[in-house]
Order: structure tokens, then sequence, then C-alpha cells
């Protein structure tokens, strides 16, 4: 694990929904760190808060959410010595930094393209416009980068796609468009929120390639979002497992996977198919779901699906985190020691 100063430092992020039923939170106190030129795996099931703290980073919450409370330290400035570190959230949103950082220093590519690229504007008009906010480049300087990024990410005989509408290309097409824009302002971090979960797995080998080669070429950091743990095992260097709005576990990549403290990691890791292993046998999965959030279990969230939970502990007081050192760190009582537990494995 990393010890500089992050590029990038969530603490205490709170997030929630205002609904006919009553406030949901959706992110509940999380903490991250994403490190310049590493890449930070978020996994998860679906509704665990990830997509939500990926948007509260560039204040992208559409009503009716609400950030309530936490900092976002951006620290891309001090990190290379053209300014000072700054808290996203306690940016006014007409404040120059917050339209500097969204697509110019943050770059963010979304799970859907089809519906992040606008429909009624050609792939080319929708990258000069990127490239003419974050550039000081001319109209036509602006045409011939956007050919030459269409070219970098792959996407053939770019000279006439310029020119092309979303609905002109295909999936893999569109989501390479998309990196493209995310990145012609050749930013320090980029946020990929399940770039590839639509996509067929040889086009998401060939994305999650072009990512890492793009990633190697500009020496960017990469906040990669995912429920797929083959690619976490294939991007990540630092790993966050996200369960009901909180992370309950940190871990460099090898450690997560050789050696797994919190019983939600464990049932992830172990519900993963080995190749040869798990012929004719049926994978273990973790039962029930995520719990709705508006109805938020009593003491640790996870303890009505956990194989290792405690009776008259787990379900009634708040899991402490505990750190392992090294910045890993894992939110269960199995490794806080206490009449109950006193000599579980740690
Ligand atoms: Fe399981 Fe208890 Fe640890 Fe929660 S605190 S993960 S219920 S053992």
């Amino acid at each position: 694990m990393e010890h500089a100063r992050p590029l990038l430092e969530i603490s205490g992020l709170r997030t929630s929904f205002d609904t006919y039923d009553g406030k949901v939170r959706a992110v509940d106190g999380v903490d991250l760190a994403v490190h310049a030129g590493k890449t930070l795996c978020v996994v998860g099931e679906s509704g665990c808060g990830k997509s939500v703290t990926a948007r509260s980073i560039l204040r992208l919450v559409e009503d009716p959410g609400r950030i309530e409370s936490g900092t976002i330290a951006w620290n891309g400035h001090e990190l290379d010595g053209t300014g000072e570190s700054f808290d996203i959230l306690a940016l006014d949103p007409k404040d120059k930094r917050l339209g500097r950082l969204r697509g110019g220093e943050i770059g963010m590519i979304f799970q859907e393209p089809a519906a992040s690229l606008l429909p009624l504007r050609t792939i080319g008009a929708q990258l000069i416009e990127t490239l003419r906010i974050h550039t000081d480049l001319s109209k036509k300087a602006a045409r011939a980068k956007a050919i030459e990024l269409l070219d970098s990410v792959g996407i053939p005989d770019p000279h006439r796609r310029v020119d092309a509408y979303p609905f002109q290309l295909s999936g893999g097409m569109c989501q390479r468009a998309m990196i493209a824009i995310a990145l012609c302002a050749n930013p320090s971090l980029l946020i990929a929120d399940e770039p590839t979960t639509a996509l067929d797995v040889t086009t998401q080998a060939r994305i999650l390639d072009l990512i890492r080669s793009l990633q190697a070429e500009h020496g960017m950091a990469v906040m990669f979002i995912t429920h797929d743990l083959g690619v976490v095992a294939e991007l990540a260097d630092e790993v966050a497992v996200m369960y009901l709005g909180r992370v309950v576990e940190r871990a460099g990549v090898e450690e997560l996977f050789a050696d797994p403290k919190h019983p939600y990691t464990k049932a992830l890791l172990a519900s993963v198919p080995v190749l040869g292993r798990d012929r004719g046998r049926d994978l273990p999965t973790i039962p029930g779901a995520v719990p709705n959030p508006l109805h938020r279990p009593t003491g640790c969230s996870f303890h009505p699906r956990c194989a290792e939970a405690i009776a008259g502990r787990c379900d009634l007081d708040d899991p402490p985190e505990v750190d392992f050192g090294g910045g890993r760190t894992a939110e269960c009582v199995l490794y806080a020691p206490s009449e109950d537990t006193e000599g579980a494995t740690a």
C-alpha cells in the first residue's frame, strides 16, 4: 500500500436522497484515497454506494440527492507544485476550480455511454467542445486533436467517425469515444464507473487493455468502480470493498486476494469461479440481498448475511474499524478483541 500524500482524499463522505418513504443514505461515512499514478478499484454489489461516491467527487449528485457532510481534498496542484490543495465540497458552485476539475483534471467514464453521449451531436462536436473548454486550441486544431484522440482509443477510420452520431456507432465504439472525451484534457485522475458492464467480454478486455495502456502513457491515477473481481485482479493496485454505503475493507490487491479479512470480502471471493477447480460443483453464494438502506439493520449492516456473525454483538454494536497497518483496514468485530471474541484470528 502507498503512503505518500494521495491525489484525492475522501473523508467522512455522507450522501443521501430524500424520498417519499424517508431519507436514504446511499453513502454513509466513506473514507477513501487515490494515489497519483495508481489504480484504486472500488468493489461491491449493486446498491453499495459505489457510483454515488464517484458522482459525489465531481458534485454530480442530482436532486433529490444531497451531499450532507465530509471533505474531498484535491491535492493535484500541491503534488505537481502548481498551487494549493482544496476541498471540492467547500467550493462555491460557480468557482472556476470546479469547472476545471470536471472533464479537465478529473475525467469520468460512465456505465452507459449511449446515455452519457448527447444523441443529437456528433462525437467530434462533443470532443471539440470539451477540448475548447479545457485547452486553448483553435477550432481547427481541436478537430485535428479529436481525430488523433479517436485514433488513440482504437476507433477505426477516425477521419470519418469524427462526424458520426452516437447511434451510428456500436456500444464498444461509443465507450471508446467516451474514453476519448474523458481523456482529452489529459486528466490527473480518471474515474471509470463500471465502464465495461454493458459490453461483451471481448470488447470488455479491449477496453481494459486500452485504459491500462493509456494510464501507462499518461501516468494518470484511475478510480475504477466495478462488481467484477476478475477486473479488480487485472487492474487494481489498491482495493476498497463497499457494503451498504460504507468501506468495509481496504487493502493492496495482492493482500486482499491472498488474505481477505472481512467476511463480506471472503464471501465475494468465494463466489468467483476458478477454472478447473469448480467444475461440477455449485459456487457458494452470499445469502439474501443488500438490505434497503431505508431499513438498515442494527449493528453491523452485513450481520443478516454474515456466516461469522456473533449473536448479541454483531446485531447490536457498530463494528469498529480495525487498522492492520500499511493502509489496510477492516470494519469487523472479529479483529477487535473483547470478552466474546478474545483469541479470534487476526
Ligand atoms: Fe460479520 Fe460481525 Fe464482522 Fe459484521 S462485524 S462482518 S456481522 S463478524
